[in-house]
């Protein structure tokens, strides 16, 4: 089995991140944590490979459409559908739109629970609840029945894997083996070496 140090997860800076100007701020977060960054680059993606990617996971329609549903009953608001499968395919086109509207950012990021701990403090998916620290807590305001309201995706400046399962694939989706790389850090021998 790899080292924990080694585990990878997929961050993806969104259109409005880049428009936001937040790129230097939220790839500092990530850094600061201890993070390892091994890959990145600047791309303007198809609405096909956006479909592709939040299709990788068979489960994640109806999660995202569960999830949703949830943030309304929450608040004590009523959803747009009882059918997670129905706010899904909505979900799906919005972000097409969204996550092709302009250039992203990809990035590999490696460490000790390296996909937990860039959801730690990315935040929850709808910014009014994300907390306060995390990245979408501080610098964003949207909401479900906000987005849901203008029929479009909520606007929260990243996408971070899931579950490790999830960052393979998304991994995989986005980046050819030779755009990743190996190399030690310096950090690496105070966050992980048997010397201390
Ligand atoms: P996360 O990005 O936190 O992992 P999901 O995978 O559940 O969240 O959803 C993917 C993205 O779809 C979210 O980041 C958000 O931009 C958008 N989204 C999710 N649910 C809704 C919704 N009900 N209405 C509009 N956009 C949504
Ligand atoms: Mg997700």
């Amino acid at each position: 089995m790899a080292h924990h140090k080694e585990e990878r997860t997929l961050v993806i800076i969104k259109p409005d991140g880049l428009q936001r100007t937040l790129v230097g701020e939220i790839i500092g977060r990530y850094e600061k944590i201890g993070l390892k960054l091994v890959g990145m680059k600047m791309v303007k993606a198809s609405s096909e490979h956006i479909d592709k990617h939040y299709n990788l996971d068979p489960m994640w329609r109806k999660n995202v459409g569960e999830k949703s549903i949830k943030g309304y009953l929450d608040k004590g608001l009523t959803p747009p559908s009882n059918d997670p499968l129905v706010i899904a395919q909505i979900v799906v086109d919005a972000l097409k739109k969204y996550m092709s509207a302009g250039p992203l950012i990809a990035m590999v990021w490696q460490g000790g629970n390296a996909v937990k701990i860039v959801r730690k403090i990315t935040g929850g998916t709808e910014p009014l609840t994300s907390d306060v620290g995390t990245i979408r807590g501080d610098f964003v305001l949207d909401s479900y029945a906000m987005a849901d309201k203008d029929s479009r995706a909520i606007r929260n400046l990243i996408h971070a894997s899931g579950s490790v399962k999830e960052a393979e694939d998304e991994i995989a989706h986005w980046f050819k083996k030779e755009e990743l790389f190996n190399y030690e850090l310096i950090n690496e021998a105070i966050l992980y070496g048997i010397e201390l």
